[in-house]
Protein backbone atom coordinates (compact mmCIF):
# COMPACT_ATOMS: atom_id res chain seq x y z
CA UNK A 1 0.00 0.00 0.00
CA UNK A 2 1.60 3.47 -1.36
CA UNK A 3 0.23 6.22 0.72
CA UNK A 4 1.19 9.60 1.74
CA UNK A 5 3.86 8.46 4.28
CA UNK A 6 5.30 5.84 1.96
CA UNK A 7 9.56 6.75 1.87
CA UNK A 8 11.20 6.04 -1.41
CA UNK A 9 14.68 4.35 -2.28
CA UNK A 10 16.30 3.78 -5.81
CA UNK A 11 19.15 2.28 -7.66
CA UNK A 12 21.45 4.83 -10.18
CA UNK A 13 22.82 3.27 -12.91
CA UNK A 14 23.16 2.51 -16.46
CA UNK A 15 21.62 0.39 -17.45
CA UNK A 16 19.15 -0.94 -14.66
CA UNK A 17 16.38 -3.16 -16.22
CA UNK A 18 17.54 -6.30 -15.29
CA UNK A 19 18.55 -5.34 -11.62
CA UNK A 20 17.07 -7.65 -9.11
CA UNK A 21 17.84 -5.09 -6.01
CA UNK A 22 13.83 -3.98 -6.47
CA UNK A 23 13.11 -7.83 -5.23
CA UNK A 24 15.46 -7.79 -2.78
CA UNK A 25 14.77 -4.60 -0.92
CA UNK A 26 10.51 -4.74 -1.45
CA UNK A 27 10.40 -8.22 -0.21
CA UNK A 28 12.21 -7.38 2.88
CA UNK A 29 10.31 -4.44 3.66
CA UNK A 30 7.12 -5.74 2.99
CA UNK A 31 7.80 -8.58 5.42
CA UNK A 32 8.63 -6.12 7.89
CA UNK A 33 5.98 -3.92 7.45
CA UNK A 34 8.14 -0.61 6.42
CA UNK A 35 6.60 1.93 4.55
CA UNK A 36 9.13 1.87 2.01
CA UNK A 37 9.50 1.67 -1.98
CA UNK A 38 12.41 0.92 -4.50
CA UNK A 39 12.73 1.73 -7.49
CA UNK A 40 15.53 1.85 -10.42
CA UNK A 41 16.38 4.82 -12.08
CA UNK A 42 17.92 4.57 -15.34
CA UNK A 43 20.62 7.98 -15.39
CA UNK A 44 22.32 9.29 -18.25
CA UNK A 45 25.76 8.85 -18.48
CA UNK A 46 27.50 12.02 -16.96
CA UNK A 47 24.75 12.94 -14.97
CA UNK A 48 25.28 11.89 -11.81
CA UNK A 49 25.60 15.04 -10.25
CA UNK A 50 21.79 16.18 -11.19
CA UNK A 51 20.92 12.48 -10.33
CA UNK A 52 22.00 13.22 -6.64
CA UNK A 53 21.09 16.47 -6.14
CA UNK A 54 17.32 15.67 -8.12
CA UNK A 55 16.82 12.82 -5.72
CA UNK A 56 17.63 14.80 -2.31
CA UNK A 57 15.30 17.40 -3.59
CA UNK A 58 12.61 14.49 -4.16
CA UNK A 59 13.05 13.50 -0.31
CA UNK A 60 14.61 10.14 -1.63
CA UNK A 61 16.04 8.44 1.27
CA UNK A 62 18.71 6.08 -0.06
CA UNK A 63 19.75 5.03 -3.21
CA UNK A 64 22.17 2.03 -4.52
CA UNK A 65 24.20 3.13 -7.02
CA UNK A 66 25.70 1.23 -9.57
CA UNK A 67 27.95 1.01 -12.65
CA UNK A 68 29.21 3.31 -14.33
CA UNK A 69 28.47 5.85 -11.41
CA UNK A 70 30.36 3.92 -8.54
CA UNK A 71 33.11 6.08 -8.28
CA UNK A 72 31.97 9.18 -10.56
CA UNK A 73 28.81 10.02 -7.31
CA UNK A 74 31.60 10.75 -4.94
CA UNK A 75 32.29 14.47 -5.70
CA UNK A 76 28.45 14.85 -4.96
CA UNK A 77 28.10 13.20 -1.41
CA UNK A 78 28.48 14.59 2.19
CA UNK A 79 30.79 12.58 3.08
CA UNK A 80 32.35 8.90 3.00
CA UNK A 81 32.08 5.90 5.06
CA UNK A 82 36.18 4.43 5.53
CA UNK A 83 35.43 1.55 3.42
CA UNK A 84 33.70 3.44 0.40
CA UNK A 85 37.00 6.14 1.16
CA UNK A 86 39.49 3.25 0.94
CA UNK A 87 38.04 1.33 -1.86
CA UNK A 88 37.58 4.86 -3.66
CA UNK A 89 33.78 3.65 -5.26
CA UNK A 90 30.04 3.73 -3.08
CA UNK A 91 27.43 1.47 -4.01
CA UNK A 92 24.84 3.10 -0.69
CA UNK A 93 23.97 6.38 -0.34
CA UNK A 94 22.09 7.41 3.08
CA UNK A 95 20.18 10.88 3.65
CA UNK A 96 21.98 12.77 5.73
CA UNK A 97 21.90 16.74 6.16
CA UNK A 98 21.45 18.31 2.76
CA UNK A 99 22.91 15.30 0.94
CA UNK A 100 23.67 12.29 1.33
CA UNK A 101 26.86 10.03 2.56
CA UNK A 102 28.58 6.98 0.63
CA UNK A 103 29.05 3.47 1.43
CA UNK A 104 30.71 0.64 -0.02
CA UNK A 105 28.79 -2.42 0.88
CA UNK A 106 29.77 -4.72 -1.75
CA UNK A 107 32.32 -6.07 0.19
CA UNK A 108 30.91 -6.56 3.79
CA UNK A 109 28.07 -7.92 1.55
CA UNK A 110 30.79 -11.18 0.55
CA UNK A 111 31.85 -11.40 3.63
CA UNK A 112 28.52 -12.16 4.90
CA UNK A 113 28.13 -14.08 2.12
CA UNK A 114 31.01 -16.42 3.42
CA UNK A 115 30.01 -16.69 6.53
CA UNK A 116 26.49 -17.60 5.28
CA UNK A 117 28.33 -20.66 3.92
CA UNK A 118 30.67 -20.78 6.66
CA UNK A 119 33.56 -19.65 5.03
CA UNK A 120 35.69 -16.17 6.13
CA UNK A 121 39.31 -15.03 5.42
CA UNK A 122 40.06 -14.59 9.03
CA UNK A 123 44.03 -16.63 9.41
CA UNK A 124 43.39 -18.20 5.97
CA UNK A 125 45.83 -18.21 3.03
CA UNK A 126 43.94 -16.34 0.13
CA UNK A 127 44.29 -16.12 -3.70
CA UNK A 128 42.41 -13.36 -5.81
CA UNK A 129 42.18 -13.66 -9.30
CA UNK A 130 42.50 -10.34 -10.97
CA UNK A 131 43.17 -6.81 -10.00
CA UNK A 132 40.27 -4.49 -11.06
CA UNK A 133 37.99 -2.87 -9.32
CA UNK A 134 36.57 -5.60 -7.43
CA UNK A 135 39.56 -7.98 -7.21
CA UNK A 136 40.47 -4.29 -5.01
CA UNK A 137 37.82 -4.28 -2.70
CA UNK A 138 38.77 -8.29 -1.98
CA UNK A 139 42.54 -7.12 -1.16
CA UNK A 140 41.31 -4.88 1.31
CA UNK A 141 38.54 -7.21 2.77
CA UNK A 142 41.77 -9.32 3.80
CA UNK A 143 43.91 -6.47 4.88
CA UNK A 144 41.01 -5.74 7.51
CA UNK A 145 39.62 -8.93 8.12
CA UNK A 146 42.65 -10.74 9.24
CA UNK A 147 43.93 -12.88 6.50
CA UNK A 148 47.24 -14.33 6.77
CA UNK A 149 48.17 -14.04 3.64
CA UNK A 150 46.97 -12.49 -0.24
CA UNK A 151 48.34 -13.60 -3.49
CA UNK A 152 46.88 -11.50 -6.25
CA UNK A 153 46.83 -12.76 -9.43
CA UNK A 154 46.81 -11.06 -12.80
CA UNK A 155 47.13 -10.87 -16.42
CA UNK A 156 48.61 -7.92 -16.02
CA UNK A 157 51.29 -8.06 -13.25
CA UNK A 158 51.72 -3.82 -12.90
CA UNK A 159 48.10 -3.36 -11.56
CA UNK A 160 48.54 -6.34 -9.16
CA UNK A 161 51.77 -4.60 -7.88
CA UNK A 162 49.47 -0.89 -7.59
CA UNK A 163 47.12 -3.05 -5.34
CA UNK A 164 49.65 -4.72 -3.24
CA UNK A 165 51.84 -1.46 -2.69
CA UNK A 166 48.41 0.35 -1.52
CA UNK A 167 47.01 -2.01 0.47
CA UNK A 168 49.99 -3.18 2.19
CA UNK A 169 51.33 0.51 3.49
CA UNK A 170 47.66 0.61 4.75
CA UNK A 171 48.10 -2.91 6.65
CA UNK A 172 51.76 -2.06 7.53
CA UNK A 173 53.20 -5.16 6.07
CA UNK A 174 53.43 -7.48 3.19
CA UNK A 175 50.50 -8.99 2.92
CA UNK A 176 49.47 -8.61 -0.56
CA UNK A 177 51.60 -10.53 -2.92
CA UNK A 178 51.36 -9.55 -6.37
CA UNK A 179 51.99 -12.12 -9.45
CA UNK A 180 50.67 -12.78 -13.32
CA UNK A 181 48.35 -15.50 -13.53
CA UNK A 182 50.74 -17.73 -15.22
CA UNK A 183 52.93 -18.15 -12.45
CA UNK A 184 50.46 -19.85 -10.04
CA UNK A 185 52.83 -22.95 -9.98
CA UNK A 186 55.22 -20.78 -7.50
CA UNK A 187 52.41 -20.82 -5.29
CA UNK A 188 53.27 -23.20 -2.25
CA UNK A 189 50.85 -25.23 -0.36
CA UNK A 190 47.00 -25.96 -1.04
CA UNK A 191 44.17 -25.04 0.99
CA UNK A 192 43.34 -22.04 -0.08
CA UNK A 193 40.63 -19.59 -0.54
CA UNK A 194 40.24 -18.06 -4.08
CA UNK A 195 37.82 -15.18 -4.99
CA UNK A 196 37.72 -15.15 -8.81
CA UNK A 197 37.72 -11.66 -9.39
CA UNK A 198 37.86 -11.00 -13.32
CA UNK A 199 35.62 -10.71 -15.81
CA UNK A 200 36.45 -13.94 -17.32
CA UNK A 201 33.50 -16.85 -17.92
CA UNK A 202 30.64 -14.13 -17.73
CA UNK A 203 27.47 -14.73 -19.91
CA UNK A 204 28.01 -15.72 -22.99
CA UNK A 205 31.51 -16.39 -22.64
CA UNK A 206 30.92 -19.42 -20.22
CA UNK A 207 33.24 -21.79 -21.30
CA UNK A 208 36.06 -19.50 -20.49
CA UNK A 209 38.33 -19.19 -17.31
CA UNK A 210 41.21 -17.72 -16.32
CA UNK A 211 43.29 -20.66 -15.16
CA UNK A 212 42.37 -24.03 -16.89
CA UNK A 213 45.12 -26.19 -14.98
CA UNK A 214 43.33 -28.56 -12.65
CA UNK A 215 46.76 -28.54 -10.14
CA UNK A 216 45.77 -24.96 -9.63
CA UNK A 217 42.48 -26.41 -8.71
CA UNK A 218 44.01 -28.79 -6.18
CA UNK A 219 45.35 -26.36 -4.35
CA UNK A 220 41.85 -24.53 -2.92
CA UNK A 221 39.63 -25.78 -0.64
CA UNK A 222 36.94 -23.29 -1.78
CA UNK A 223 36.23 -20.73 -4.66
CA UNK A 224 34.07 -17.41 -4.65
CA UNK A 225 32.85 -16.84 -8.16
CA UNK A 226 32.22 -12.84 -8.32
CA UNK A 227 29.89 -13.69 -11.44
CA UNK A 228 26.60 -15.49 -11.03
CA UNK A 229 25.76 -15.50 -14.97
CA UNK A 230 25.86 -18.40 -15.75
CA UNK A 231 24.78 -19.53 -12.06
CA UNK A 232 28.15 -22.09 -12.34
CA UNK A 233 30.77 -20.60 -13.72
CA UNK A 234 33.51 -22.80 -15.67
CA UNK A 235 35.72 -21.80 -12.65
CA UNK A 236 33.29 -23.53 -10.31
CA UNK A 237 33.20 -26.56 -11.87
CA UNK A 238 36.54 -26.86 -11.71
CA UNK A 239 36.81 -26.07 -7.99
CA UNK A 240 33.98 -29.07 -7.71
CA UNK A 241 36.22 -31.84 -9.84
CA UNK A 242 38.84 -31.38 -7.57
CA UNK A 243 36.64 -31.55 -4.10
CA UNK A 244 36.47 -28.02 -3.31
CA UNK A 245 33.62 -26.05 -2.58
CA UNK A 246 32.46 -23.42 -5.27
CA UNK A 247 29.93 -20.89 -4.88
CA UNK A 248 28.88 -18.16 -7.15
CA UNK A 249 28.30 -14.02 -5.93
CA UNK A 250 24.00 -14.08 -5.81
CA UNK A 251 24.79 -13.91 -2.37
CA UNK A 252 27.03 -11.33 -2.27
CA UNK A 253 24.49 -9.37 -4.20
CA UNK A 254 21.70 -10.40 -1.88
CA UNK A 255 24.02 -9.41 1.43
CA UNK A 256 25.33 -6.06 -0.38
CA UNK A 257 21.58 -4.97 -0.44
CA UNK A 258 20.64 -6.12 3.20
CA UNK A 259 23.11 -4.52 4.92
CA UNK A 260 22.52 -1.12 2.63
CA UNK A 261 18.92 -1.96 3.74
CA UNK A 262 20.29 -2.09 7.55
CA UNK A 263 22.23 1.29 7.31
CA UNK A 264 19.27 2.87 5.74
CA UNK A 265 16.29 1.46 8.28
CA UNK A 266 18.25 1.04 11.07
CA UNK A 267 17.66 -1.81 11.62
CA UNK A 268 19.39 -5.95 11.61
CA UNK A 269 17.69 -8.11 8.86
CA UNK A 270 16.84 -11.32 10.63
CA UNK A 271 19.00 -14.52 8.78
CA UNK A 272 15.61 -16.30 8.23
CA UNK A 273 14.35 -13.43 5.82
CA UNK A 274 17.88 -12.86 3.84
CA UNK A 275 17.89 -16.71 3.81
CA UNK A 276 14.01 -16.45 1.87
CA UNK A 277 14.93 -13.72 -0.07
CA UNK A 278 17.83 -15.48 -1.52
CA UNK A 279 15.31 -18.28 -2.76
CA UNK A 280 13.09 -15.81 -4.33
CA UNK A 281 16.28 -14.67 -5.95
CA UNK A 282 17.08 -18.24 -7.22
CA UNK A 283 13.83 -18.59 -8.38
CA UNK A 284 13.58 -15.30 -10.27
CA UNK A 285 16.94 -16.23 -11.74
CA UNK A 286 15.75 -19.49 -12.30
CA UNK A 287 12.84 -18.46 -14.47
CA UNK A 288 14.78 -15.06 -16.15
CA UNK A 289 17.25 -18.21 -17.61
CA UNK A 290 14.36 -20.94 -18.66
P1 LIG B 1 37.20 -4.55 -13.89
O1 LIG B 1 37.63 -3.47 -12.96
O2 LIG B 1 36.91 -4.24 -15.31
O3 LIG B 1 38.39 -5.69 -13.85
C1 LIG B 1 38.36 -6.77 -14.72
C2 LIG B 1 39.45 -7.79 -14.33
O4 LIG B 1 39.31 -8.92 -15.20
C3 LIG B 1 40.88 -7.29 -14.49
O5 LIG B 1 41.69 -7.86 -13.50
C4 LIG B 1 41.27 -7.82 -15.87
O6 LIG B 1 42.67 -8.05 -16.04
C5 LIG B 1 40.59 -9.17 -15.83
N1 LIG B 1 40.38 -9.70 -17.17
C6 LIG B 1 39.47 -9.26 -18.10
N2 LIG B 1 39.58 -10.00 -19.22
C7 LIG B 1 40.57 -10.92 -18.99
C8 LIG B 1 41.15 -11.98 -19.76
N3 LIG B 1 40.71 -12.25 -21.00
N4 LIG B 1 42.12 -12.73 -19.20
C9 LIG B 1 42.56 -12.48 -17.93
N5 LIG B 1 42.05 -11.50 -17.16
C10 LIG B 1 41.08 -10.72 -17.68
O7 LIG B 1 35.91 -5.33 -13.35
P2 LIG B 1 35.37 -5.42 -11.83
O8 LIG B 1 34.45 -4.29 -11.56
O9 LIG B 1 36.55 -5.63 -10.97
O10 LIG B 1 34.44 -6.73 -11.90
C11 LIG B 1 35.00 -8.04 -12.03
C12 LIG B 1 33.89 -9.08 -11.98
O11 LIG B 1 33.26 -9.07 -10.69
C13 LIG B 1 32.76 -8.80 -12.99
O12 LIG B 1 32.43 -10.01 -13.61
C14 LIG B 1 31.60 -8.31 -12.13
O13 LIG B 1 30.36 -8.67 -12.70
C15 LIG B 1 31.83 -9.05 -10.83
N6 LIG B 1 31.22 -8.36 -9.66
C16 LIG B 1 30.20 -9.00 -8.99
C17 LIG B 1 29.58 -8.40 -7.89
C18 LIG B 1 28.45 -9.11 -7.13
O14 LIG B 1 27.68 -8.46 -6.41
N7 LIG B 1 28.35 -10.41 -7.24
C19 LIG B 1 29.99 -7.11 -7.47
C20 LIG B 1 31.06 -6.48 -8.17
C21 LIG B 1 31.66 -7.13 -9.28
P3 LIG B 1 43.65 -6.87 -16.58
O15 LIG B 1 43.93 -6.01 -15.39
O16 LIG B 1 44.85 -7.60 -17.07
O17 LIG B 1 42.91 -6.15 -17.67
Amino acid sequence: MIDGKTKVYGLIGNPVEHTMSPLIHNTIAEQLGEPMVYVPFPVERGKAGEAVAGAKALSIQGLNVTVPFKSEVIPYLNGLDGIARRIGAVNTLVAEGDGYRGYNTDMPGLLRAMHSDGFGVENRDVMILGAGGAARAVAYLCAENGAKQVFLLNRTLGKAQEIAVEINAFCEKELIRPMLLSEWEKIPGDGFLAVQATSVGLYPNVNDTVIEDRGFYKKLEAGYDLIYRPWKTKFMKLVEQEDGSAFNGLKMLLYQAVIAYELWNRTQVPESLSEAVYLRMRKEWESNEA
